[in-house]
């Protein structure tokens, strides 16, 4: 019976292996969960400070030097902003009156474009030429 023996073994032995594996890797997750946890009360434990010397408090050398960072980084974010506004912002429409027109081009008398001063209609809105 030594080879069922063997066989047997090599079976436990097996199911052993695919169990550890199975409780390492249960355990593991565990640890980035825990780990997740907490880098959050870390974080939480920064923004108390980081209110703190908002509200006008110093605190000690380090701790200031690394909000430096934080204020540059609120500087920076605040210029982005503004230049995704002005990228959003209408571009301001030049007055048809305004705009120069050459002696062989016309304006559209609907949409303003400038077209070409024989145009019965305009290439841009279809628009009929007087
Ligand atoms: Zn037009």
């Amino acid at each position: 019976m030594a080879f069922f023996d063997k066989i047997n073994d090599f079976a436990k032995t097996a199911t052993e292996k695919t169990n550890n594996v199975i409780e390492t890797t249960k355990l593991s997750a565990k640890i980035e969960s825990e780990q997740r946890g907490i880098n959050a009360l870390v974080q939480k434990i920064g923004e108390y400070y980081v209110a703190k010397i908002d509200a006008g408090e110093t605190l000690d050398e380090e701790v200031m030097a690394i909000f430096e960072g934080i204020l540059n980084g609120r500087k920076n974010i605040e210029e982005m902003r503004a230049e995704i506004e002005a990228i959003k912002a209408p571009k301001e429409e030049v007055p048809a009156a305004e705009k120069e027109v050459s002696s062989n081009m016309k304006l559209c008398v609907s949409c303003g474009k400038e077209i070409s001063a024989d145009a019965k209609f305009c290439l841009n809105c279809g628009a009929q030429q007087p």
